[in-house]
């Protein structure tokens, strides 16, 4: 696997990405963020096995509090794809997503979910909430939990035990 700045294609000749093949563009945006002093999260969208948008948190670089990487990733996919409603796209994501995000998948109509740690404070995808499974809302969508779980988490910890040393 290549960098994560370039996405690989169908069309490059390596075939159409499998969800670990994208997991793997997902820990390397999520590698970036924290690089820029954000929490390490990575997002890509899917479609066909090819990726239409590679985004990571820019919650601090943005000093904006919805500028999560699923967001940025979905905004992205609807750009590329011409339409809001992305029942096309398999988001890959680092870590479970939160309500906003979960909420955002929803409203996306997206076609399915895969992320790699689960969130026990803030994951809406099982851990406190399933919002992507939830019948009283008006979509639902399929998700795969644990993809790299262990690569994600200790991006997450690596970053949090670098922050409190430079705070104490
Ligand atoms: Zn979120």
């Amino acid at each position: 696997m290549g960098t994560c700045a370039v996405p690989a294609s169908v069309d490059g000749g390596t075939g159409p990405l499998t969800v670990d093949d994208a997991m793997v563009l997902a820990l390397a945006e999520a590698t970036a963020a924290a690089a820029l002093g954000d929490v390490p999260v990575g997002a890509v969208a899917l479609v066909d096995g090819m990726v239409v948008a590679a985004r990571h948190n820019e919650r601090e670089q943005r000093g904006n509090p919805t500028a999560h990487a699923e967001i940025l990733a979905l905004a992205d996919a609807a750009v590329v794809l011409g339409t809001w409603r992305l029942s096309e796209v398999t988001l890959v994501v680092t870590l479970e997503p939160c309500p906003m995000c979960a909420g955002a998948l929803v409203a996306a109509r997206a076609g399915r979910l895969v992320f790699g740690a689960a969130d026990p404070k803030a994951g809406a995808c099982g851990s406190l909430y399933n919002l992507c499974a939830d019948p009283r809302l008006n979509h639902e969508l399929p998700v795969t939990a644990g993809v790299r779980a262990d690569e994600s988490a200790a991006l997450l910890t690596d970053f949090f035990d670098a922050r409190r040393k430079t705070v104490t």
